[in-house]
């Protein structure tokens, strides 16, 4: 693997009983990253973020981070990755700070309180540490969900459909919070239906189409007023 690159995955099919989701992806990234992935519905966008997860087996090809390799090194590979998802993950009858200190004690985190504190803090919500999770909004709910993801420092973020059920409001927080939480050690990848949001925060830009990579490009070489044509061109018409 070349110095730059980070996150490596080559030739990656994926086939779920004769249905063909993946089809043959190639794709680089390097540390800092934030790969934003469109398509349309079945293009393969959830599929190919849970084996990057290693939440499902590719049928052939390989995905590799830094020098660990999904096959050979699974429980180090796991332990760099982190997803966000529209599923939270989190317990309605625990308070914030409780579930944080669930996850911080499955990866065995050394000061846990503090912590639990530092993330909290980090997405705005120290103040309502004692609240249960059933009281928060949705939105909150997804700031918390970001602080448990942050638990074991992950090198790589996946992020699918987190703006799903969210209003304009909480969606505009998270994309500040997505923001906030890209720096040069965190590599993130988003899979989103919303073009605005999505293209706000990446450097990179992916559309995916029948299982294959269809466009990949710096966010800086993107024209932004006529992206709307440019993704429409690719889906085929398709809405998302
Ligand atoms: P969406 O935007 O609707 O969430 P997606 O791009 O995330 O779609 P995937 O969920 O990855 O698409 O699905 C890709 C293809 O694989 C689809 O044809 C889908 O029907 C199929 N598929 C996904 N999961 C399964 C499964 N568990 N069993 C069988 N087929 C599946």
């Amino acid at each position: 693997m070349s110095d730059s690159a980070f996150l490596k995955i080559e030739r990656l099919k994926k086939s779920y009983d004769g249905v063909n989701a993946l089809n043959g992806i190639d794709l680089t990234l390097a540390k800092g990253d934030f790969l934003t992935i469109f398509g349309p519905n079945g293009a393969g966008k959830t599929t190919l973020l849970k084996i990057i997860a290693t939440l499902l087996k590719p049928t052939s090809g390989g995905v590799t981070i830094s020098d660990y390799d999904i096959e050979e090194h699974p429980e180090e590979f796991r332990n760099s990755v982190s997803v966000i998802s529209h599923q939270s993950l989190l317990y309605n009858e625990l308070t914030a700070k409780e579930n944080l200190e669930f996850y911080a004690d499955i990866y065995s985190i050394k000061k846990p309180e503090e912590k639990v504190a530092e993330l909290l803090k980090l997405v705005g919500l120290y103040e309502r540490r004692n609240s249960k999770l059933s009281e928060f909004s949705r939105g909150m709910q997804q700031r918390i969900s970001i602080a448990r993801a942050l638990i074991n420092e992950p090198s790589l973020i996946l992020l699918d459909e987190p703006y799903s059920g969210l209003d304009q409001h909480s969606s505009m927080l998270l994309k500040k919070q997505l923001v906030k939480l890209h720096d040069d050690k965190r590599t993130i990848i988003l899979v989103t239906h919303n073009l605005t949001f999505g293209m706000e925060s990446a450097t990179k830009v992916g559309i995916l189409v029948k299982g294959k990579v269809a466009f990949f490009k710096d966010r800086d070489e993107i024209d932004d007023d006529n992206f709307d044509d440019t993704y429409f061109n690719y889906v085929g018409g398709k809405t998302i």
